[in-house]
Formats: C-alpha cells, structure tokens, sequence
C-alpha cells in the first residue's frame, strides 16, 4: 500500500502503538535478563526479580489497555496495583544486589494498601487517583531505587552506576511531576490537556522500558567483570596479589606516595620448602604458604602491596618506608611466621624464611629493577645461611626524575 504523503509527514503518536511497543520492548528484556541471569549465577536472584518485574509491567500494560473492560474501577485499581508490583520487584532486585533481605510482607502490605485507596476513594475520584494521585507511589519507589543504587556498596565505582541512577530519578521526576504539576496544568487549562500527558507518559515509558533494562544488565555485566579482573590479579591459594597484581598495583601506589621519598621492596623466599613438602604433604606445604601470608598482610602496614609472586617467593612493596623500618617489618613477619609454623593447629613445622631488602631513593623507579636487586639479596642471605635478611648495595634502584 502507498502511503499519501500528508500521512508520510505525519508522526502519529497513537496510544494503542505505544502501549503495544512497551508491552513487546518489556518481554524481550523478561526474556534477554532471563538469558543472562543463566551466565550470571553470583546474581540470579536480582535478575530472575528484574525479569520478574518485566514480566508484571508487561501485564500491567495489558491490564491498562483494557482497563474499562472491568467493572467499575477494577480496572484502573488492578492496573495500579499490578505495576507497583512490578515496581516494588524492581527496588528489592537493586536492595538484593547489597545482601539485603527480600520483604514479601512489606510489599504485599504496600500494594495492600493501595488497593484499599481503590477501593475507598475510587468511587468518587478515580479520574483524580488515576490521573495524579497513583503516579505519586511510583515517583516514591523509583526515588528509593535511585537512592538504593547511589548507596550499593557493590556497585560502587562501576561506570554504568550514574547511568541507572539518572534513568530511575529521571523516571521519579517524570511521576513526580505527574502528581503535582499536572493537576495544575489542568486547573488552568482544562481537561483537554490529559491525552497529550498520556501520550509523553506512554512515550516517556517507552524509553524508561529500554533505558531500565540495558542500565541493570549492564551493571550486573560490570560488576562481574571487575570481579573476574580482581581473580586475574589475586594468588588462589593465599588472596595476596599475584604477579599480575604486584606489578599493577605496585606502581600505582608508588606514584601515589610521590617520588620525593624512598620505597623499599622486600622479597622473601621460604627456606627449604621443598623439604617440608617432602615430608609433611603438599597440603601442609599450602598451609604453610597461608600462613606464611596471613603475617605479611597482618604485619604489613597500611598502603603495602603484599604479593605472592610464584612458588614460596613473595614480595612486599612499601612506599614510604625507609630501610630501617622496613628491616624491623621483615624482621617481624619472619619471626610471627616461623611461631605460627611451629605452634599452629595441626602443624609443627620448623619452617625460616629469607628475606632480600632493596631501597629505590627519590626519583623514578622502576618496580622490575627494585624487584631484582631484592632478589639479589635474597640470593646473598640464601648463601650466607638462609633465615636471614640482606641488604642490596646501594645505590639499589633510582633514576634521575
Ligand atoms: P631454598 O631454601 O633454597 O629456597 O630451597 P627450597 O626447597 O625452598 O626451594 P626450591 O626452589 O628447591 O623448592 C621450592 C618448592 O616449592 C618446590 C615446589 O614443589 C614447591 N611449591 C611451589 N608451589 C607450591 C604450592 O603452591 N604448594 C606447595 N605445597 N608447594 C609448592
Ligand atoms: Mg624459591
Ligand atoms: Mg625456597
């Protein structure tokens, strides 16, 4: 069919086309979190509550459509209660994301509640409960989430945070207004105005169906990103550092400090490691690696990188520091260490380590040179007897800035 051209200028923004768009836009974000919920198994229970909430939107929608259908004002009432459900779904999945409890009750108290308004008022001002006053408890919920979202620990410092907060207070201010300043609207310029509200709500919902989805999925795809970053970055056995780690972070911090002081890099070697394999069990070899970096991080002090860097060989990074308390820390974690060994549930090991000291002064540094003068002198205090620490000759590692 040729379509005329005064209807090809024409935009029509037909209620029924936007009701059905947002109805098909909300199934296949049901079904496309649905899919990533099976991949996301950390977040299935925020997930399978966002689909959840797609799902009731979308009968919400059909529900709206059809609304007069119902007798008296069943229709707009349900209509109500069924999309602060959804609503209601959507702020437990954003609480759910901190491991905060899910609250049944409350919401069916809430949405309760908001029957019983039906109910009582619904008689005499539907056209004013469905019109303004309904809108208010969206605006509310859509605030909290908003709210919930700004506060998540967990997804703190992801970049697609700020998106999904402004799309959900986008979407209160949208509701907000709806309450408060179209009733004025419509007290100065009549009832004439309510289709055109209706048509920027349902084209505003349209947007608010695509935004919500794509916003939370990609938080949850963020979020398990970073994590999978943080794993590539940390030792299994132990949850120090791993190389990786070390050698990103370590340089971060240094320039954190500034070059203006000196750093000092420890690097350890557990003594005869092979030894205590050989006889008490690779399992208590891990043990004695656990416990080995329990006391380093204990004892370390704050803004240290503490790592294992492969084996029984472990570094730790102290910006800041001089040599000589650098020298009373390595001493400390060696002694706490070979007690833990000796005394410690289920082991009774004799275990020492040796240590190798290199100081960087101000100026640039290079973290892979402060490493090998370290492992220099770990290799002097392994010759001279092991369970001992050595100092790298100075000047170690530093470079004219
Ligand atoms: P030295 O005092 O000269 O350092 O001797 P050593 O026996 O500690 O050094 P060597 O390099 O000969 O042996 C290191 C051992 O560490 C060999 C390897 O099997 C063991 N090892 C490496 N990674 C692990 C681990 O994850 N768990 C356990 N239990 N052992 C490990
Ligand atoms: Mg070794
Ligand atoms: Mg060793």
């Amino acid at each position: 069919m040729q379509p005329n051209a005064a209807a090809a200028d024409t935009i029509a923004m037909d209620l029924a086309t936007l009701w059905y768009l947002t109805i098909g836009t909300l199934l296949i974000a049901a079904a496309m979190t649905l899919w990533e919920r099976q991949a996301q198994a950390q977040r299935s229970r925020e997930l399978g509550l966002w689909a959840a909430a797609y799902g009731v939107f979308a009968l919400g929608c059909i529900l709206a459509m059809n609304r007069s259908l119902l007798p008296g004002v069943a229709g707009p009432a349900l209509t109500n209660v069924v999309m602060l459900l959804g609503y209601s779904l959507v702020l437990q999945g954003a609480l759910v994301l901190d491991g905060r409890p899910l609250r049944p009750i409350l919401v069916a108290g809430f949405l309760g509640a908001i029957g019983a308004i039906w109910l009582i008022l619904g008689t005499g001002w539907a056209s004013l409960l469905w019109n303004h006053a309904s809108a208010f408890p969206i605006a509310v919920i859509c605030a909290l989430t908003a709210r919930t979202l700004f506060h998540s620990r967990a997804a703190k410092g992801l970049r697609s945070r700020p998106v999904a907060i402004i799309v959900f207070a986008c979407h209160s201010l949208t509701y907000a207004v709806r309450t408060f300043v179209v009733p004025i609207v419509v007290g100065v310029h009549g009832e004439s105005v309510l289709p055109i509200v209706a048509k920027l709500t349902m084209y505003e919902a349209v947007l608010f169906t695509v935004a919500m989805p794509m916003s939370l999925i990609a938080l949850v795809r963020e979020e398990d990103r970073a994590r999978l970053l943080a794993n590539a970055r940390t030792d299994f056995l132990t949850g120090l550092h791993n190389r990786q780690g070390f050698f990103e972070l370590g340089p971060e911090r240094l320039r954190q400090n500034g070059e203006s002081c000196s750093h000092v890099l420890l690097a350890f070697d557990l003594d005869h490691f092979k030894a205590i394999n050989d006889t008490y069990g690779h399992e208590a070899g891990d043990q004695v690696l656990q416990l080995f970096a329990g006391m380093a991080s204990e004892t370390a002090p704050r803004g240290a990188v503490c790592a294992r860097l492969g084996g029984e060989e472990f570094a730790i990074l102290l910006p800041g520091t001089g040599q000589e308390e650098a020298r009373r820390i390595a001493v400390e974690i060696a002694q706490r260490f070979t007690e833990a060994a000796a005394h410690s549930d289920g082991l009774a090991i004799a275990a020492t380590v040796s240590v190798g000291l290199a100081e960087a002064g101000a100026g640039e540094i290079d973290l892979a040179e402060l490493l090998a003068a370290a492992d220099r002198a770990l290799y002097k205090a392994k010759l001279l007897g092991r369970n001992r620490i050595e100092v790298a000759e100075p000047p170690t590692v530093a470079k004219a800035a």
